[in-house]
């Protein structure tokens, strides 16, 4: 395509967006071409995130639990993934849970990020467990628990339906689910990186029925290995067409592929400008999906950062006891104080705001930074407000 040719495709999606209409499959595709400037691409996103979000850059105070990581599965991406007679291989015992809890409370945090090995020795009972557990001993924490992968295994151990396990987990303290297994939807890709576990009709059907019951969800995309920019519209297209029907989403999370002690080794990892386009074009696509986290984690802070002035309007938590992206090579720290993080938001030009996990305001005691309670729906306020000028 020549300047002339690319310069108007891209006006016509400008004016798509200034005037509010979705983008289509090829409008994604064009904008992921390399020749298309990432910086006008960029300030597209941004004026989007800025109309939705303001000026804000959300964060919360979590924590990670990963009650195992041994796991009948073999997806090519995953280093975190153990046999059971690997010395690496574990499964936390009560205490070792009820101690997290207790490190989670006394900093302050509240929510808990549980997802982990589908241990072919443990029972459903004992993933049951693990959530009633935390819920009767800190009832305040939310739990963020099981992706789509984990509450398909549960559907095989009990031999009941998802809505079966998301009612039965829902009443033992699960508050919402996380967004992991994604992976890409697309069979040409998904077929190479994990074709024994939770297929994509599985993977919506779950997502799915927790919106039915009023279970909110986020929803994620794993980047950078061996799809193309077709999968990966693809990928966002079936998110948005869920969401039109359910509204069950709250946050849309682009995860890089880290390929060290994977399967996929010989790969390199996503550029951070494949990191900013891909935060971009997901603001762009998802017109129905509210929030877009760049997850520091994974993307590194720096990119991060910027990606606040790429789409993003959240960079996730402070987080603790994060392995799943270490095993597999991220350099990042393994949490941030609620200081740094709210520097490099502030750094960014962003005005930090603490939320919970379904996108509540949380306040804060003033003399004792432990306790909080929870404000109105960071939604409820016109993004018009919360422009810091
Ligand atoms: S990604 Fe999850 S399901 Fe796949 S091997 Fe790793 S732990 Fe198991």
């Amino acid at each position: 395509m020549i300047a002339a040719e690319r310069d108007a495709r891209f006006r016509e999606i400008r004016d798509k967006v200034e005037a509010e209409e979705r983008l289509s499959l090829d409008d994604g595709i064009f904008l992921y071409d390399p020749s298309v400037s990432l910086q006008a691409v960029g300030e597209l996103a941004n004026f989007v995130r800025e109309r939705l979000n303001g000026n804000v850059g959300y964060y919360n105070i979590n924590t990670h639990l990963n009650p195992t990581n041994v796991c009948v599965y073999r997806c090519r991406f995953c280093a975190f993934r153990k046999d059971l007679r690997d010395e690496k291989g574990y499964a936390m015992t009560d205490e070792q849970i009820l101690e997290r809890g207790r490190e989670a409370t006394a900093n302050g945090c509240t929510e808990m990020h549980i997802v982990g090995g589908l241990h072919h020795q443990r029972k459903y009972e004992w993933y049951r467990g693990i959530i009633s557990l935390l819920k009767e001993n800190f009832p305040q924490i939310h739990l963020k628990a099981w992706t789509a992968v984990e509450i398909d295994w549960f559907r095989f151990q009990t031999k009941k339906d998802f809505r079966w396990v998301l009612e039965d987990m829902r009443e033992a303290g699960q508050g919402s689910m996380p967004g992991g297994g994604a992976e890409i939807f697309h069979p040409e890709v998904r077929d190479q990186l994990c074709e024994h576990k939770a297929n994509t009709p599985s993977w919506i059907e779950i997502h799915k029925t927790a919106h039915q019951i009023g279970m909110k969800t986020n929803c994620t995309m794993l980047y950078g290995h061996v799809e193309k920019a077709y999968h990966r519209i693809d990928h966002l297209m079936r998110l948005r067409e869920l969401q039109d029907k359910t509204n069950g989403f709250q946050v849309f999370i682009p995860l890089a592929f880290h390929p060290e002690n994977t399967g996929l080794s010989d790969l390199k990892k996503p550029s951070g400008l494949m990191d900013l386009r891909t935060v971009a074009v997901s603001r762009l696509m998802l017109d129905n999906i509210r929030h877009i986290k760049a997850y520091w984690i994974m993307l590194g802070i720096e990119t991060a950062q910027t990606a606040l002035a790429y789409g993003a309007d959240d960079i996730d938590g402070t987080v603790r006891h994060e392995l799943i992206y270490h095993d597999a090579g991220a350099k990042t720290p393994e949490f941030l104080s609620v200081e740094q993080i709210q520097h490099l938001i502030r750094e960014a030009g962003r005005e930090p705001a603490e939320r919970d996990t379904q996108y509540n305001h949380i306040i804060r005691d003033e003399n004792d930074f432990t306790k909080w309670r929870t404000g109105e729906s960071v939604d409820a306020i016109s993004p018009s407000a919360a422009i810091v000028s």
